[in-house]
């Protein structure tokens, strides 16, 4: 099994309107493989027409997938939340392969993602409105929710799978349709997704894919298109910027999940053994490449040296390696670019007076892959302190106050995730209050759940997926005043 059979000879293509074809004109798109270098199979490069056919075979859907019930609507994603565990392995290796995370890593990640269509399912029954009395009398208000309209979506290559069902699941739930386009690097993820929902009984036009790498041209078109509602986007804070100026002429609604740069903090009184296995786990999901990785570890001075040398031990025994081979923990980054920015990040650190504890450096080829690192005296105005660095490195500084802590894991223009080891339960209260930052972890190094509103604040963007707020991103409130006499 390597997960392609999940993809018949015609489900490499566009998905529009309930059919699969190739792109205007016939181009494709090479998929590699991160671990080697290879081709592993094409899809369609489709055209900005092709992205306007996407958005017309979405607007026609609309009005009657408004109208379907919401039972129905919910009954479908639960369908395709069966399907997508009974296939839980194939989407594994498949992601796998074409991101380079392990297969395990892989399987964690088809249980989160699917598990927004599980929810999703059950939040499709439970939209509505309130029915009040004028507080001045004389009047009854009404107020109903309604789907936004047609949305477009944009995904990165980190979580293939994910960060689709974050978006579709609430989408399909409130009675949306969609043009999805998935990120170039890993577009098989998303067409066997496309595929499974198809199966699950979603209609025709309700949910498009368009692979392209025409994006700029592609999304500045459906952008500037009346009919289009809603973007909700993926990826990096420079291309949210951009979508976020593209939304504003026809000021449609956006939600933008964008970088992160998360301060890792550990306090004096910390259950160091569980700081250390929280470190791995928000250092070292997905290599590093999340949004929500741990980017800078904040260590009081006093057990600074300790942390260092124990997460220094774990990072040194991984085993790189290809994520579909046994007993690798640590796949390829996704491509030759990621190595070179994580190369410089820690080249420039240790020439300003970085030490390496363990790692630096990216062993022979072939495959995109960089030795897990962990870098003390880290200076604080550096680089690799100030940029998402998205990929297995682990710098550490250190601090003496509560205050100084919050100070520095404040000082970025981002606000996703933050973390914090302490026993301390007002200290706890105070820095939950205090982080500028969407989500904290206590005690935890993993805190993306479905069932929570995911989402930043500051350059990390606005709106939330997950959670009972997910769905309210897909939809408009009308209010009805009613006289009564
Ligand atoms: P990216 O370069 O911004 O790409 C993300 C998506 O945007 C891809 O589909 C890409 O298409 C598309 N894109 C690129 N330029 C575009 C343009 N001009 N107009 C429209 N779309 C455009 O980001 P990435 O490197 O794939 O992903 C990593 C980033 O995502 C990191 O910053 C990470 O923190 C962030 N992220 C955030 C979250 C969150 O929930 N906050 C979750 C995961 C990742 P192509 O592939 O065709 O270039």
């Amino acid at each position: 099994m390597n997960g392609l059979e999940l993809l018949g000879p015609d489900q490499r293509g566009l998905f529009i309107g309930g059919s699969w074809r190739e792109a205007d004109g016939g181009a494709t798109i090479d998929v590699i493989d991160p671990a080697d270098g290879s081709v592993l199979a094409q899809v369609a490069d489709g055209t900005v027409e092709d992205g306007v056919a996407a958005l017309d075979a979405a607007v026609a859907a609309q009005a009657d997938w408004a109208r379907t019930a919401p039972r129905e609507r919910g009954e479908i994603l639960r369908r395709a939340f069966e399907l997508i565990n009974e296939r839980a392995d194939a989407f594994a290796h498949l992601m796998s392969l074409e991101m380079g995370k392990t297969v395990a890593e892989a399987k964690g990640e088809v249980t989160y993602g699917n598990e927004f269509f599980r929810w999703f399912s059950e939040e499709a029954v439970r939209v509505h409105g309130r029915w009040m009395q004028n507080p001045m009398g004389g009047s009854r208000l009404l107020t109903m929710k309604k789907p936004v309209g047609p949305c477009l979506f944009i995904t990165p290559w980190n979580f293939p799978l994910a960060m689709g069902t974050r978006k579709i699941g609430p989408a399909v739930a409130a009675g949306c349709t969609m043009v999805v386009k998935p990120a170039s690097q890993t577009p098989l993820t998303m067409l066997a997704l496309a595929a499974t929902l198809a199966e699950a009984g979603l209609p025709d036009g309700v949910l498009n894919v368009v692979t392209t790498s025409h994006t700029g041209e592609f999304s500045e078109r459906l952008q500037s298109d009346d009919r289009l509602r809603k973007v909700s986007f993926t990826g990096s804070t420079g291309v949210g910027r951009l979508l976020v100026k593209q939304s504003a002429d026809r000021l449609q609604r956006v939600s933008m999940e964008l970088g992160g740069n998360a301060p890792f903090l550990v306090f004096e009184d910390a259950d160091l053994d569980a700081a250390v296995d929280g470190a791995m786990t928000a250092k070292m999901r997905n290599m590093g490449e999340a949004c929500t990785a741990a980017n800078r570890f904040l260590v009081h001075s006093s057990v600074a040296a300790e942390f260092a040398e124990q997460l220094g031990k774990r990072m040194g025994a991984l085993t790189l390696g290809r994520g579909q081979d046994d007993g690798v923990d640590v796949g390829p980054l996704i491509d030759e670019k990621a190595v070179t920015t994580v190369s410089g990040l820690v080249d420039e650190a240790v020439e300003e007076g970085a030490t390496l504890v363990v790692g630096g450096g990216a062993p022979d080829g072939p495959g995109y892959f960089y030795h897990p690192t962990v870098l003390t005296d880290v200076p604080q105005d550096s680089r690799i302190n100030t940029e998402e660095i998205f990929g297995p490195v682990a710098p550490v500084t250190t601090f003496e106050t509560e205050e100084e802590a919050v100070r520095k894991a404040n000082d970025t223009e981002y606000g996703l995730s933050s973390y914090v080891y302490t026993r301390d339960l007002d200290r706890t209260i105070r820095l939950a209050e205090s982080l500028e930052f969407g989500m904290v972890g206590v005690n935890t190094g993993l805190i993306s759940n479905p069932a929570a509103p995911f989402g930043g604040v500051k350059a990390s963007g606005f709106g939330r997926e997950g959670g009972f707020e997910g769905i309210e991103e897909y939809l408009e409130t009308t209010y009805v005043a009613i006289p009564v006499s």
